[in-house]
């Protein structure tokens, strides 16, 4: 059914029936340079130092050369984007160069983002600029540290190529630099992989669709007709309920919860105007195009996880007879998130189990946190000092933005403080292990927007440094790590408003 493209204008844009990816090339870039590697993905991999260091790296993984086995392809998908069913979407400027088996034995697929033209493409040119691969690259390798679920990255290759975008939606469209991220994991299947078929009633490519990740990607599940698919739909359910409960945890806001953008896996995917809530803030998104809806801000993004596998369940319902496997499915969602909150109200608090009445001793203090505009991370993180026996703010102080909200909330903390100190004092930790466990769930260092804001002013310069550093703190975030105390200081003031470091368009 594939056409080959146009060798001048590239691939042939169009509606792809019948078939989930279709063959292409990236485009060749003028001067590839790798600016940055992730050596844990590097490792993983196979790759030594010197396979890194080596041009052919840079050639390969900026789409100007194959490896030997290499079968590009980009897949196609659908979605439904802020609530409307959106068609065939498919990846307009991604390209899978093919699978690896890692020095472990873990399968891989590497995939290009920014590598040029696909039949999916639709008005946009492939590519993908500086700034936002920057922050696909940290934040995918910082996300990983964290312990969240995620899509990886190998490597960061700036082109030498111009790229236009119009970051303001201004009307006045300027030249940036272009850069390709190669990204791993083990299958960029997304809830839209199945819509789309469903979509046309093509069942057929629906199923083997469905067969071919259950047999690939969730080997344990064994059963077989519509127990298999409804097994395979509960633990999709599962998973994605682990990872909402991780984001709420770290105060991760992804942005962009369309379905084309959730993993099949329950691995965070597509990492665009997602942002970092640094005072508390439930209602708070990073990305300017939801800037009034608010659909995907921080604290809805459990009911959207949701109601997008909601729309998962309804494409896969023409593999069931009825709908009571793919209910059960939701349901457990339902319950997985509730357990797993009551996870993170323990580990956060450092208690050593969830009693009746902890989810609403946390759900006061994140009211609290909300009302005195304080820092997530910082406050979570010095609470692990907290002396019962002596209740008072003292270094919480830190956490807080505004001396003035911090005086007419003071005695909510001071109450809500000795609340929290009597629960301790009736908890069966010690408070060396209740230190422990709260530096292990909250972490110290997390990737603040304004401190990717600066690496990319600096790679603008022309300094990749900053890059790196961010690298390598985000690759112990729950250690102290003495004389990068800078990289976990509350946002400054004059990054309160600043583009890239509070509010993000889709531009990139
Ligand atoms: P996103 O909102 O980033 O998840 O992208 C939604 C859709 O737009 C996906 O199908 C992307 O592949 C496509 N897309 C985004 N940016 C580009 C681009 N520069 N060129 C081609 N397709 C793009
Ligand atoms: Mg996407
Ligand atoms: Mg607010």
């Amino acid at each position: 059914r594939e056409l080959p493209g146009d060798p001048q204008s590239g691939p042939r844009l169009r509606q792809v029936q019948g078939a989930a990816w279709s063959r292409v090339a990236p485009t060749p870039v003028p001067a590839p340079k790798l600016i940055a590697h992730s050596r844990e993905m590097a490792d993983a991999l196979g790759f030594s130092d010197a396979d890194v260091a080596s041009p052919e790296f840079a050639q390969v993984f900026a789409g100007n050369a194959l490896l030997d086995g290499m079968a590009p392809f980009a897949a196609n998908y659908g979605g439904h984007q802020f609530g409307q069913w959106a068609g065939q979407l498919g990846d307009g400027r991604a390209i899978t160069l093919g699978e690896a088996i890692g020095a472990d034995g873990g399968r891989w697929e590497l995939q290009l983002k920014g590598a040029g033209k696909t039949p999916y493409s639709r008005m946009a040119d492939g590519r993908a600029v500086l700034r936002s691969s920057i922050r696909e690259f940290l934040c995918s390798e910082a996300m990983h540290h964290l312990g969240v679920a995620t899509t990886r990255a190998l490597s960061l290759v700036t082109t030498g190529e111009a790229v236009e975008r119009d970051m303001f939606y201004d009307g006045h469209p300027q030249d940036e630099p272009g850069a390709v991220v190669c990204r791993v994991a083990p299958s960029f299947i997304r809830f839209g992989t199945f819509e789309l078929p469903a979509s046309r009633g093509d069942t057929d490519l629906l199923r083997r669709l469905a067969d071919f990740t259950i047999r690939r990607d969730f080997p344990e599940l064994t059963g077989e007709g519509e127990a298999l698919y409804g097994d395979w739909f509960a633990q999709v359910c599962e998973r994605t309920a682990a990872l909402v409960a991780h984001w709420m945890r770290v105060g991760f806001v992804h942005g962009v919860l369309n379905t084309d953008n959730m993993s099949i896996l329950g691995l965070t995917i597509d990492y665009g105007p997602y942002g970092w809530v640094d005072d508390y803030d439930p209602d708070w998104t990073p990305n300017t195009t939801d800037a009034h809806g608010r659909r995907y801000r921080f604290g809805w993004q459990p009911r959207v996880a949701h109601w997008n596998l909601s729309r998962l369940a309804q494409a896969l319902s023409p593999l069931f007879d009825g709908i009571e496997p793919l209910q059960a499915g939701l349901d457990r969602y339902g319950a997985a998130f509730v357990r797993a909150d009551r996870d993170n109200v323990t580990r956060k608090l450092g208690l050593a189990d969830c009693r009746d009445g902890d989810p609403a001793l946390a759900a006061q203090l994140y009211g609290l946190l909300h009302a005195g505009e304080v820092d997530m991370a910082l406050f979570f993180r010095d609470l692990a000092e907290f002396d019962p026996d002596q209740p008072a703010l003292g270094p919480l102080r830190d956490a807080f933005y505004d001396d003035g909200k911090l005086r007419a909330h003071e005695d909510g903390f001071l109450d809500w403080l000795a609340r929290y100190a009597a629960r301790l004092h009736d908890d069966p930790l010690t408070p060396q292990q209740r230190r422990e466990r709260m530096n292990a769930a909250n972490p110290r260092y997390v990737l603040r927007n304004y401190l990717a804001q600066q690496a990319i002013d600096r790679a603008h310069a022309g300094d990749y440094g900053g890059i790196h550093e961010l690298l390598e703190v985000m690759r112990r975030p729950y250690e102290e790590q003495p004389g990068r105390e800078q990289f976990a200081a509350r946002r400054p003031d004059w990054a309160r408003d600043r583009p890239g470091c509070s509010m993000l368009s889709c531009s990139s």
